[in-house]
């Protein structure tokens, strides 16, 4: 069947690997993504990557089917072309993804939100096999989503579907970078935490250096049994567990799984978020449903982007 390609492109890094059908890895190697520079720059930078890939089949005798792309942002799927803009990767908006790659190396191409490619990921190979029905949650410096249903991605009708950032926690509550207010995102996201515990700090006049906050110096904190850092840490699991049960209430699946930077915390947070999660899903759901941490690591989103690949090329 060939080889595939997956890339997945971020604020910093362009992720690129070569792998089997399967998911299994053969090379993988990243570049800077020049999310600063024009569209043109960033597509020519995707083509040296994918360049490289081609080369490196060609040398072992194998040829490429398909390449999958994960990109930031609402992707038209059957385009394989943004919607809109992205906030990290400013001259990204619209960007042609699946028209350029295909023209410039005649291989099938499919392009999917990064998220999604992550969710896909973890569904086949990590945290989420074997299970047909997930919830995935990225907890970083915004928090995006997956959903699988009966072992499929759910894009929906605008190819927005598992916005999970902006469920609503809180009315008239804080503003998000959504341009609404009272979104979970705004609440339980790395600099959430952060603007969190720092205005504790403030509050009882502790002095620190302010500027070096960060959610891993929180926990950090939390381990040492330092109050105000185990109740920013509550806080932000008490917002995950109405965000996390207002959606599994809707889509009852066999397991949630959260990656991404935050959940890297360790399996405490892992088991606090779980705690509240079940005491705000309703007792059917709440009674065998599992918060599991993600597998795969920062290899997720290539994988992914290679399953979408597999998945969607016509045999
Ligand atoms: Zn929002």
């Amino acid at each position: 069947m060939g080889l595939f390609i997956g890339l997945d492109l971020g604020g910093t890094n362009l992720k690129y690997a070569l792998g089997t059908k399967s998911g299994e890895l053969i090379i993988k190697s990243s570049r800077p993504s020049l999310a600063d520079r024009e569209q043109a720059a960033i597509f020519k930078n995707i083509y040296a990557g994918i360049e490289e890939l081609l080369e490196a089949a060609a040398k072992q005798n194998e040829t490429v089917t398909a390449i999958g792309f994960g990109s930031p942002g609402s992707i038209h799927f059957e385009k394989g072309q943004l919607i809109g803009s992205t906030p990290n990767i400013p001259a990204w908006t619209d960007a042609p993804i699946k028209k350029n790659i295909e023209k410039r190396f005649h291989i099938t191409t499919w392009a999917d939100n990064d998220a999604n490619v992550v969710a896909l990921a973890e569904a086949r190979l990590g945290a989420g096999k074997g299970y047909p029905n997930a919830l995935f949650l990225t907890l970083g410096t915004g928090i995006g989503g997956g959903i699988i249903l009966n072992h499929q991605l759910l894009r929906g009708a605008h190819h927005s579907a598992a916005e999970v950032g902006h469920v609503i926690v809180e009315f008239n509550g804080r503003p998000c970078n959504c341009g609404n207010h009272g979104c979970l995102e705004a609440y339980a996201s790395a600099p959430a935490m952060v603007a969190r515990y720092r205005k504790k700090l403030k509050r009882t006049g502790v002095e620190y250096k302010i500027n070096d906050l960060s959610t891993e110096l929180i926990f950090h904190k939390a381990a040492m049994n330092e109050d105000l850092a185990k109740q920013t840490i509550q806080e932000a699991c008490n917002y995950l567990g109405a965000g996390i049960a207002s959606i599994v209430n809707v889509i009852d699946p066999d397991i949630v799984i959260i990656g991404g930077g935050v959940s890297e915390a360790g399996p405490e947070f892992i088991t606090a978020i779980e705690t509240e999660v079940k005491k705000y899903a309703i007792k059917a759901i709440a009674r065998d449903l599992k918060v599991i941490n993600a597998s795969l690591g920062n290899d997720a989103g290539v994988v992914g982007a290679i399953f979408l690949a597999a998945e969607n090329v016509k045999p």
